[in-house]
């Protein structure tokens, strides 16, 4: 830390992000990517746009909210759109916690969230997740704070009913509930469909996952009027060309092509079907994901040494050092061939047979 950094951030705990290696070709199934290519459209837009850069971007991204009220059945008005679900997500925070509404999230959840609140001096409680990872209803109902949840959650891959998420946002109507649904494309319910009925609920998403775009940072936020109009004052006062001009572009001509990656989205699924059998059949305990990664613990071998043996095998999953998931391990689901090689190097690993 340099002499300048301000004292205001000198107990910041960076958020970790997933290791992003540049000099070995890995099977990379460690920050929930999509195996797949963006559609065809995606790449003929860019190169198209990128004639156009001299120029700003649309700060109010008007093709694109109206593409993404078609596809959601929203209002324009109800859409902001971000640089990654996490810049949404840290404007939420901004706008709608303080001392008085101070923030409520699973004790297991995004490490993004505790980061996002220290950095805004937000206080915030971690509410225990029961000890089969399930999230309890009924430790947010009433709850008087606001509240964050992903669903389904990260790292454990579980999600709560949509009826849980609704008796949550009646129950805190003096509060915003922010539904994180960066994952809710592999089998989740999502609360867009109560928007209309709670002006407290934010729901978030992303095309990082389910649209093959991590690279791109293409995130939004649907809410009431007023709630968007909230996170556009921060959004103006940031950062108003947080969208480029060529993630624009791409943005719309991926919503162009929706069904190319609802059908990848039943691919991951299957894929994910069969790696948890091959899992539980290895001895592992799984949990039941509806997400594009398990989350997965070997009764042979601790979380860490697993990961590192994969690295050294050319395979990077995700490990977080953290005392309740010591044994786990969060590995995103790729194309069938890379869970093969997955399984295979488990099972040579741990000197199981092959299933
Ligand atoms: N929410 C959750 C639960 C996540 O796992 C992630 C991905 N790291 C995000 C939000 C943010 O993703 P992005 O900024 O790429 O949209």
């Amino acid at each position: 830390m340099s002499r300048f950094f301000s004292a205001r951030y000198a107990d910041l705990t960076p958020y970790t992000p997933g290791e992003q290696p540049q000099n070995r070709r890995y099977i990379k199934l460690n920050t929930n990517e999509s195996p797949f290519p963006p559609s065809p459209g995606v790449a003929a837009a860019v190169e198209a746009e990128s004639r156009r850069l001299a120029l700003y971007s649309d700060p109010e991204c008007v093709k694109l909210r109206k593409k993404m009220a078609d596809v959601y059945g929203l209002g324009p008005d109800q859409i902001v759109m971000t640089n990654g679900s996490d810049e949404v997500l840290n404007f939420a925070f901004m706008a709608f916690a303080d001392e008085e509404h101070p923030l409520a999230f699973a004790d297991v959840t995004y490490g993004f969230y505790p980061v996002f609140a220290q950095i805004n001096r937000i206080p915030y409680t971690e509410i225990p997740l029961k000890s089969d990872f399930c999230l309890d209803p009924a430790d947010y109902i009433g709850l008087n704070k606001t509240v964050v949840i992903a669903n389904p959650n990260a790292p454990t891959g579980l999600a709560l009913p949509l009826g849980d998420i609704e008796r949550i946002v009646k129950s805190n109507p003096d509060n915003v509930v922010i539904v994180d649904e960066a994952y809710v494309d592999f089998g989740g319910e999502s609360a867009v469909t109560l928007l209309n009925r709670y002006e407290n609920l934010l729901v978030t998403g992303t095309f990082s996952k389910s649209r093959s775009m991590a690279g791109a940072r293409l995130g939004f936020g649907f809410g009431s009027k007023k709630l968007i109009a909230d996170l556009n004052t921060l959004r103006y006062s940031t950062n108003p060309y947080n969208i480029n001009r060529l993630t624009d572009a791409a943005g719309q001509a991926a919503l162009a092509e929706n069904d190319y990656y609802m059908a990848n989205c039943r691919t991951i699924i299957e894929n994910r079907a069969w790696t948890t059998e091959q899992l539980r059949s290895l001895g592992f305990r799984v949990l039941d994901s509806q997400t594009n990664f398990v989350f997965a613990e070997s009764p042979d071998i601790a979380g860490r040494e697993l990961y590192s043996k994969l690295k050294d095998a050319g395979i990077l999953v995700r490990h977080f050092d953290k005392e309740r998931l010591q044994n786990f391990n969060r590995i995103t689901i790729g194309t069938k061939e890379q869970m093969q090689t997955l399984i295979d190097t488990i099972a040579s690993i741990t000197g199981g047979d092959k299933p």
